[in-house]
């Protein structure tokens, strides 16, 4: 069980305290994103789903097998793709079916719920860690723009903005304000929010077995120039089973590869 500080900090360190200095988060708030070339995407303005407009099913890395089925754009899709590069639309978006699963909770309040869709799938996915003798808990769900904001504004304030944008999303960019995201624990909290949490039970297994449940392991281990996150064992994100289970048995580590998005190192 955290404490209430403790579980401020943790929500905070989603973005995990780097193991290295952060060389992939741009640091300054201005610094051009060279990585590739994206002529005229204000930050503003979501990127509207170019995979599914622009580019034809064939030709393209998103799934063969898949077609496009949901919206990338919108955050009430469970395909939605939210990073650096891709705010929320809009901003201040808030989840209309907001629920507390039925699962071992370490949080209370908005960090205790989840859109009912997932909700739904992680009442499994945990009844399948418990099955398989694996202690899993909620460590931190739904976060509203209000609470990010003053999260990253408190980073800001003690760090500097550049230090703030490698420990925090920046307000509307955060997954955790779709519903779609959480973070899980094990209850035991030595390695909460921690890299040493990859090794514990509850992420080995999280990590081979929740696409089976419809979940991915947002952030994967070295793919920080894609996802612009760290590695995050704990933070595992609804896109549905078949969308899930295609990653997994493609190889495909990432949402911005699979659907064929641009990578988002950092904020534009
Ligand atoms: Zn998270």
């Amino acid at each position: 069980m955290l404490a209430a500080g403790v579980s401020i900090a943790a929500l905070a360190a989603c973005t995990p305290e780097t193991p290295v200095a952060s060389p992939a988060a741009a640091p300054s708030p201005s610094g051009p994103q060279t990585a590739t070339s994206t002529p005229a995407v204000a930050t503003t303005t979501a990127v509207p789903a170019p995979a599914a407009s622009a580019a034809p099913p064939s030709s393209t890395p998103p799934s063969g097998a898949l077609s496009q089925k949901y919206s990338l754009s919108d955050p009430a899709s469970q395909w939605v793709i939210v990073n650096k590069h891709r705010p929320l639309t809009p901003l201040q978006f808030a989840p209309a079916d907001l629920v507390q699963p039925r699962v071992e909770l370490a949080v209370s309040g908005e960090a205790s719920l989840l859109n009912s869709t997932t909700a739904a799938a992680a009442e499994k996915l945990f009844a399948g860690a418990a099955s398989a003798g694996v202690n899993m808990t909620l460590a931190s769900g739904y976060r509203s723009f209000q609470t990010q904001t003053a999260t990253y504004n408190g980073y800001v304030t003690s760090r500097g903005q550049a230090s703030a944008d490698t420990a925090s999303a920046r307000p509307g960019f955060s997954e955790h304000q779709t519903g779609w995201a959480f973070d899980i624990g094990d209850g035991g909290g030595a390695c909460s929010f921690q890299p040493c949490f990859a090794e514990q039970p509850a992420a080995v297994w999280a990590k081979a077995n929740a696409f089976k449940y419809g979940f991915v392991v947002r952030y994967p281990w070295m793919l920080h120039e894609i996802t612009g996150y760290y590695y995050e064992p704990w933070h595992l994100r609804f896109v549905g089973v078949e969308a899930a289970t295609d990653m997994a048995n493609r190889g495909i580590g990432t949402l911005e590869e699979y659907f064929g998005l641009e990578a988002a190192p950092g904020y534009l």
